[in-house]
């Protein structure tokens, strides 16, 4: 095994990869929570694997890419993950973008941009802050149309329930995702 190959990025593994956050998307829609999942890919691997798990944790700071993030440093054995490339169904918001920054990722790519809270470029871009230490490569819109439907089915769903099952769900700004996403 040739162990020091560079890692493979080019757009066929970037639809890969967002294959399977989309399939970690998808078990969180089945538990009820917004459907986010994340990967992260060291050489060519997946080293970590996530989804939002806000409202079974009952914790706010339990998006995909925060716990996808703090798996990868287990893997890795460093916080610092500066080989390492994320990918994540919807664009990441202020929080986990600080996170990204943080732990230094080399690259994020996501799917379904964020107008109102996206923090890779769409409200505003803590990726690439010039005044911070570290500034990550982005991609943007990978199999976008099935992240975003992901996302639309689940906010329409958790609309209808809404109106029949109060308390069942939650319209709160946690979403993230505009009501026309
Ligand atoms: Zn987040």
């Amino acid at each position: 095994m040739a162990g020091l190959e560079p890692p493979i990025i080019d757009l066929q593994s970037d639809d890969h990869f967002m294959g399977e956050a989309l399939r970690l998307a998808r078990r969180a829609f089945a538990g009820g929570e917004v459907p986010v999942g994340a990967v992260v890919v060291r050489q060519g691997r997946i080293i970590a694997r996530a989804f939002n798990q806000v409202e079974l944790l009952t914790d706010a700071t339990a998006h995909a890419e925060m716990i996808a993030i703090t798996q990868a440093e287990g893997v890795v054995g460093d916080w610092r993950l500066t080989d390492c490339s994320l990918y994540v169904t919807k664009e990441p918001c202020p929080m986990c973008a600080g996170a990204i920054v943080h732990v230094r990722l080399e690259r994020v790519i996501f799917g379904a941009a964020d107008p109102k809270a996206g923090a890779a470029g769409s409200a505003l871009n803590l990726l690439q802050f010039p005044s911070l230490n570290h500034r990550c490569l982005i991609t943007g819109g990978v199999r976008e149309g099935e992240c975003r439907q992901l996302l639309r089915e689940f906010f329409g769903q958790q609309r209808g329930r809404q109106t029949t099952l109060p308390g069942a769900a939650r319209g709160g700004p946690e979403g993230s995702m505009p009501a026309d996403a």
